[in-house]
């Protein structure tokens, strides 16, 4: 056995799709959405526990999923993904999510290196933001983070501003480009958005910061108001000192994955 085939990952879903979220938005990537994650955020729409089989969309856009059993290999998932890889899907990036695919770092660390040589994409990397130790681990591998900062008003969990402040201080030293994403409820506190607006500065980042208003969710209905929005968008803007923008989550709009 060799050592790419010891460390295993549960993956929940393989699919090709336009991206829906953040400034890279209508991107064509390649997904892979890993299992499980440390949080509970109020407004979470992903069905974050492991799965028995992967779900593998190799018709886009179809709904029609073949399954293949769990957990995968370094080795595995990257055969998943050249298969799907074809110069007809014209992929931009492989984007790597969850759940919290950092709570698999040290799969990441054996699958990105190949992933990069066998597939020549770009690597986007979604997360939570908040786990600074597992991220420094792949850092090399990755080329765009799409890192939330987690608002306690919205996620209904306690705040994590020193981990976020570690991870955007990693985003800098490594000078890896990033898209700061703060997902905005009825509920969102002032303190929270100005302890944000705080961490940003003195990380010195000079990240696309987007403010995506939530959707309702299972769990939470707290859709804020234009008016909220608005407000919320000029206050930082002015306390960064350079545009905000709001982007909700486009991908549902369109009825994609
Ligand atoms: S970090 Fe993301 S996947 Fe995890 S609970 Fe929150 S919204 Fe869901």
């Amino acid at each position: 056995m060799s050592k790419m085939d010891k460390i295993t990952a549960f993956v929940s879903e393989i699919f090709s799709s336009a991206q829906g979220e953040g400034l890279n938005i209508g991107r064509r990537q390649l997904f892979v959405r890993f299992c499980e994650c440390h949080r509970k955020c109020l407004y979470c729409d992903t069905a974050v526990e492991r799965t028995e089989f992967v779900s593998i969309e190799r018709e886009p856009g179809s709904g029609k999923f073949e399954s293949v059993v769990n957990p995968l290999t370094p080795a595995k998932l990257l055969d998943l993904l050249v298969e799907m890889n074809t110069p007809e899907a014209a992929h931009d990036d492989l984007f790597i999510t969850g759940g919290e695919p950092l709570l698999q770092a040290d799969f990441l660390t054996k699958f990105l290196p190949e992933a990069r040589k066998r597939l020549n994409l770009p690597i986007h990397l979604e997360t939570s933001g908040d786990l600074p130790e597992p991220f420094s681990k792949v850092t090399e591998w990755i080329d765009h983070v799409l890192m939330d900062i987690k608002l306690p008003s919205v996620t209904g969990e306690p705040e994590a501003w020193e981990m976020h402040r570690m991870f955007l201080n990693i985003i800098e030293r490594e000078e890896i480009g990033a898209t700061i994403k703060l997902v905005v409820s009825a509920d969102t506190s002032d303190q929270d958005l100005s302890e944000s607006a705080e961490l940003i500065h003195a990380s010195g980042s000079q990240a696309a910061v987007v403010l995506q208003p939530m959707t309702a969710a299972s769990k939470t209905s707290r859709v804020p108001t234009a008016k909220q929005v608005l407000t919320w968008q000029s206050e930082m803007a002015v306390a960064l000192g350079r545009s905000v923008r709001i982007i909700p989550q486009c991908h549902k709009m369109m009825g994609l994955l």
